[in-house]
């Protein structure tokens, strides 16, 4: 490291908080290693109180790029010059992109969950999708996968504080893009099989799954599946989420748990902030994910 970072060296951030847990400072530091590219990437504990003058740092220290989770995705919006067209409809972003001092930003979770899938041989274009979860994460995928010209995008969720959510996504799905948007009550049981009876694609982009709701499913009757129904968990610890296992053990084969989507919306920010390809390879292995 003390030979790599020198007066020349470039940075790209992570404005967060809490975030010594994350990965990406692995899998940016790995990569601009592996690339031979002269950058550093730092985690900065960042929240809420601390964002505006973090925004002006990004400008006065020309960081070519930031990072941006929780709980500064939204709340970052104001504070930028431009924002992309998916960011501007999902209402969050997690990459901003330094311009010569304008910033941009961008929301990379969308497209690296249909990157994912595109890597598995799945393209959403023309598909029907069944769609669990409207925070963060089922947001950014309605927006992404209606934007990537999905058919149609049946959203379910249960009965709480994020059904509203739910409903706006589907108004702008409708609104600005060509795909048919829906919303219903996840407790409405019949229709979330009827519906995963009449999908190519399932995707739970709820919490379901994981800790410390690990024994969780959404689905449980294993007549709704047919063995070419593609199904996606956005949870990648547990690597095999109670869903998967259950849609496993009943004939589907392409099953899939998040960690394609979480390492493409890195592989995604860093071509937009450094224009290169993150060799994601090579990240897995650092990450002792291969
Ligand atoms: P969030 O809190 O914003 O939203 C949670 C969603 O899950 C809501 O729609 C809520 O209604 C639903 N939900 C939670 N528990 C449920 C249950 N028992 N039954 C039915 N619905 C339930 O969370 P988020 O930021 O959208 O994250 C959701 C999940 O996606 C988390 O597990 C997170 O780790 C994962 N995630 C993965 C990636 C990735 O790159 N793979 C990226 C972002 C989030």
């Amino acid at each position: 490291m003390a030979e790599r970072i020198t007066g020349h060296t470039l940075l790209v951030s992570l404005i967060a908080t809490p975030i010594r847990h994350s990965m990406s400072p692995t899998m940016w530091n790995e990569s601009f290693a592996k690339n031979g590219m002269d950058y550093a990437y730092l985690a900065f504990e960042v929240g809420n109180d601390q964002l505006e003058d973090a925004v002006k740092g990004i400008r006065a220290l020309d960081i070519k790029g930031s990072n941006v989770s929780m709980p500064n995705k939204q709340k970052i919006i104001p504070l930028l010059d431009e924002i992309s067209p998916a960011a501007k409809l999902a209402g969050a972003v997690n990459t901003v992109v330094n311009q010569d001092g304008h910033l941009v930003g961008h929301v990379t979770d969308g497209t690296g969950c249909m990157r994912a899938l595109r890597e598995e041989g799945f393209d959403i274009k023309g598909k029907v999708v069944t769609l669990t979860g409207a925070g963060g994460a089922g947001t950014a995928i309605a927006i992404q996968a209606s934007l990537d010209g999905a058919k149609e995008i049946r959203i379910f969720n249960r009965d709480d504080e994020h059904y509203a959510t739910a409903v706006e996504n589907a108004r702008k799905v409708n609104e600005n893009t060509d795909t048919a948007a829906t919303v219903t009550p996840l407790e409405d049981q019949e229709a979330f099989k009827k519906s995963i009876t009449e999908s190519d694609i399932y995707i739970d982009a709820t919490s379901a799954g994981m800790h410390p709701q690990e024994d969780v499913s959404l689905l449980d009757d294993p007549s709704v599946l047919r063995p070419d129904l593609v199904v996606f968990d956005v949870v990648y610890a547990p690597a095999e989420t109670k869903l998967l296992k259950f849609v496993r053990e009943n004939g589907v084969t392409k099953a899939y748990n998040g960690l394609g989507m979480m390492l493409y919306q890195g592989a995604e920010a860093f071509n937009l902030i450094t224009g290169e390809e993150m060799p994601i390879d090579h990240v897995k292995q650092a990450l002792g994910l291969d």
